[in-house]
């Protein structure tokens, strides 16, 4: 008899029938002799409805109030989960994060999970019952409830699914498995059998929102298998977990990208040391995350060497980091501060890579056969990102998946 966490994002309980179909799964697999813990998302839109109805009385909510509210959503979900399953004869409790055990650290809207406490938990389970858990939420040192960013509930399930030692956690969605790019934006894109979980790392983290980042970096900490599947149809789904030599064969296993960059660049600063460690400084101790950083080549100028230093933000912290920048062009008598917020990373990824030469040469030939500018290059060992216009970002991702020959035959079981 196994232990299996299995968590339903929004898409999947977004109304009733499909809460009762939900329902129905997780009893199936009780039935079936497994301890089942269920932990669900907020019905499909809750949240951004719940954020507009805050912003509504407060354009910038205090954040306290803000997790207060968002994790309605969760609680929800999860309360008509449990009324489902009680209408249809099964008797099962559903529990808050801080009912659940799940104590977090730092801020509100991205706190982590620090630790989980499931007596309640196993106290149902060696009922022989279902539990059913909020996602997305937990409670801080303060007592405070906390949410942990956008996705987390699937961070949520990986850590139930460690806590509780569980043999696998189950992510369901509304497509079956983990795709060599977004399905929806390529028709032709091929579920994947497996995965490593360097890969899915990769991919969450450059744009594949399939599965929430620190899941993933979770389950690889403790090695706990994932396994994605459809949450309303069939299929053998994609398992993540350790990487095998059949995953070296091909070196470019998927591509994606993110719409959710921006470019700032500081115009001819000096190039002496110290100036890219004050101006990555004020970005940190203003807690805004740099991504790609780009230095040319410095030029003399009137007896000076001067170079121009780039890097990505986040798009939501553009108009910050621009203030932040301006500010500093008189301290580093910098030419100008100029910035774009058009710009989008395309990646692709593969842990192939280590071992097959020319990968780059072809990405960069496939965008420049369609025309499309790079700006920014950056590589990690299994990784290539590069940064081009906005507009191009989705001829980018198909161009790219023709050129790697990543295409399968159209169909699977997408929505
Ligand atoms: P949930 O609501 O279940 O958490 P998400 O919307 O967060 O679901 O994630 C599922 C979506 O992720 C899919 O509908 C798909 O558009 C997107 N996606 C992006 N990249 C991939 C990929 N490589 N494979 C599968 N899905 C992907
Ligand atoms: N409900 C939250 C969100 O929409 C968490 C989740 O779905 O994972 O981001
Ligand atoms: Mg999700």
């Amino acid at each position: 008899m196994s232990l299996i966490v299995q968590k339903y994002g929004g898409s999947s309980v977004a109304d009733l029938d499909l809460i009762q179909g939900v329902a129905r799964k997780a009893i199936a697999a009780k039935n079936q002799g497994h301890r089942v813990v269920v932990v669900l998302s907020a019905m499909k839109g809750e949240t951004d409805r719940l954020i507009r109805l805050a912003r509504s009385a407060s354009p910038d909510p205090d954040p306290r109030e803000l997790d207060s509210m968002l994790s309605t959503g969760e609680q929800i979900s999860t309360a008509m989960f449990a009324l489902c399953c009680q209408a249809m004869g099964e008797k099962v409790k559903s529990f808050t994060g801080f009912q659940a055990g799940i104590a977090t650290s730092g801020p509100h809207s991205k706190a982590r999970i620090s630790g989980i406490e499931p007596a309640r938990i196993l106290t149902e389970l060696a009922k022989g019952r279902l539990a059913v858990v909020c996602g997305f939420q937990g409670v801080d040192k303060a007592g405070d409830i906390t949410t942990l960013g956008r996705g987390g509930s699937d961070t949520t399930a990986v850590a139930m699914a460690v806590a509780l030692s569980a043999d696998v956690c189950e992510i369901y969605t509304d497509v079956d498995g983990i795709y060599t790019t977004d399905p929806n934006i390529c028709s032709d894109a091929r579920r994947m059998d497996r995965i490593s979980y360097e890969e899915m790392l990769e991919l969450a983290s450059l744009g594949a929102k399939v599965m929430e980042i620190r899941s993933v970096e979770l389950a690889m900490n403790y090695l706990l298998p994932i396994h994605v599947r459809h949450a309303h149809g069939g299929g053998a789904g994609t398992l993540i977990t350790q990487e095998d030599p059949d995953m070296e064969k091909t070196p470019v296993r998927g591509v994606t990208h993110s719409m959710n960059e921006a470019r700032i660049t500081l115009l001819r600063v000096k190039d002496e040391p110290g100036v890219a460690a004050r101006i990555l400084q004020v970005a940190a101790k203003a807690e805004i995350v740099v991504d790609v950083i780009v230095q040319n080549k410095s030029a003399s100028l009137e007896g000076e060497m001067l170079t121009d230093l780039s890097f990505t933000v986040p798009a939501p912290e553009y108009p910050r980091t621009m203030e932040l920048m301006k500010g500093l062009v008189g301290e580093l008598q910098a030419g100008q501060v100029v910035g774009d917020d058009q710009i989008a990373k395309v990646s692709i990824v593969g842990a192939g890579m280590r071992n097959h030469a020319g990968v780059a040469a072809k990405m960069f030939h496939a965008l420049a056969s369609e025309g499309i500018n790079i700006t920014m290059i950056t590589t990690s060992e299994i990784k290539i990102s590069c940064i081009i216009e906005k507009k191009y970002a989705e001829l980018a991702v198909r161009t790219l998946h023709d050129a790697f020959g990543l295409a399968g035959e159209p169909g699977g079981n997408r929505s």
